[in-house]
């Protein structure tokens, strides 16, 4: 059978040589007659691989050797949320409201200390990223999400301020642009979206940062401790870890971040021309804030929703539906989707315009 196209928002397509590698790893690692889901942790197989997840995780983002530490956790995105907090907030931080996600992170965060929304674009369902605001004085950090996944609008430029950390939920886009990633304070992202299937959680923390706060941190949430013991403090997500490392290594072999940049923009290209230019389909967000990671999009004539499912469905498509508070169709790009599933669905749309 050939495979979906897969639009999926999250967990989403990987590469078919990563799933391939992981599901014969399950049965045989390496030759050593084991699953990798029978070793311990802390054997020196898993640890390699706990190792190399790490430092390719700082290759890719360009920060070796400059005070950052990558780490693994776990509890998703959603625990990042107050993990940050429970780390970083003494008194008050700064928020850009820019999403669900965002504004989750904003409800976390409330229980640790005065929380300032610098901007937000709630107002408008989120459908651009607000801009010309200033960032406040005396913050503890200021807050953002890089990509915002259900409403496909990306930040482009970023909160500039030398003296206040930079935190970044990049849960959807991790990996698929490059970035001057030396401006964050702390970068985190869910796995299951460019990286790997859910359940570990990628921190990159620049290790000055941390240390200011007076509470006590639990262990399972002290960046610190994570540190400390290498992102080994308990049974870390194995599985999760290795088919990381196995994406890792995978966008190691095909060029990085910037030749995955190229392919990214190509495909998100293709499917907003093709937005633009069909009359019968309108992007959701604003276009300079458009998402290179998921195009979101609406029918103007709701009533031809079904012809146009049925369409994209019997195109072999998956996961085409849009989020229920956007409505309308998200087209998920992430690193491993080929560009031949954006042209097969901007075919569809193409061939929906003339049975019209
Ligand atoms: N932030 C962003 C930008 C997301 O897209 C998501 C999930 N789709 C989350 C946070 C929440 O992630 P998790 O399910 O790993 O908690």
């Amino acid at each position: 059978m050939e495979r979906p196209h897969n639009f999926s928002a999250g967990p989403c397509i990987l590469p078919l040589e990563v799933f391939e590698k992981a599901s014969q790893s399950v049965i045989d690692l390496d030759g050593s007659g084991l699953s990798i889901l029978e070793i311990s942790h802390r054997s020196s197989a898993f640890v390699e691989v706990m190792e190399k997840a790490r430092s390719l995780a700082l290759e890719h983002l360009n920060l070796q050797n400059k005070g950052y530490k990558a780490l693994f956790m776990q509890g998703g995105a959603s625990m990042q949320f107050l993990t940050t907090a429970y780390n970083l907030l003494e008194k008050k931080a700064g928020y850009l409201d820019t999403g669900t996600w965002a504004s989750n992170a904003i409800k976390e965060a409330k229980n640790f200390g005065e929380i300032e929304i610098v901007a937000s674009s709630k107002e408008s369902n989120y459908n651009f990223i607000p801009k010309n605001y200033s960032i406040p004085q005396g913050l503890d950090y200021m807050h953002c999400t890089s990509n915002n996944t259900i409403y496909g609008t990306q930040m482009k430029s970023f909160p500039d301020s030398d003296e206040t950390p930079l935190i970044c939920d990049m849960s959807s886009d991790i990996f698929s642009r490059d970035l001057d990633f030396s401006r964050f304070g702390l970068i985190y992202a869910g796995a299951q979206k460019n990286m790997g299937p859910a359940g570990a959680t990628l921190v990159v923390v620049k290790e000055d940062i941390l240390g200011k706060v007076s509470r006590t941190i639990p262990s399972m949430m002290d960046y610190k401790l994570f540190i400390k013991k290498e992102s080994m403090f308990n049974t870390p997500p194995v599985f999760s870890v290795y088919v990381s490392m196995l994406t890792l290594e995978w966008l190691s072999r095909n060029g990085g971040v910037s030749a995955q940049e190229k392919k990214n923009r190509a495909k998100s290209e293709l499917i907003y021309s093709e937005i633009d230019r069909n009359s019968l389909f309108e992007g959701f967000t604003g276009k300079e804030d458009r998402s290179m990671m998921n195009a979101t999009f609406t029918l103007n004539d709701e009533s031809l929703a079904s012809r146009f499912d049925e369409l994209w469905k019997s195109a072999n498509i998956n996961g085409l539906h849009g989020h229920r508070s956007v409505g309308g169709y998200r087209a998920s790009m992430y690193n491993a989707l080929p560009l031949e599933s954006v042209e097969v669905l901007v075919d569809v749309m193409k061939h929906f315009e003339k049975t019209l």
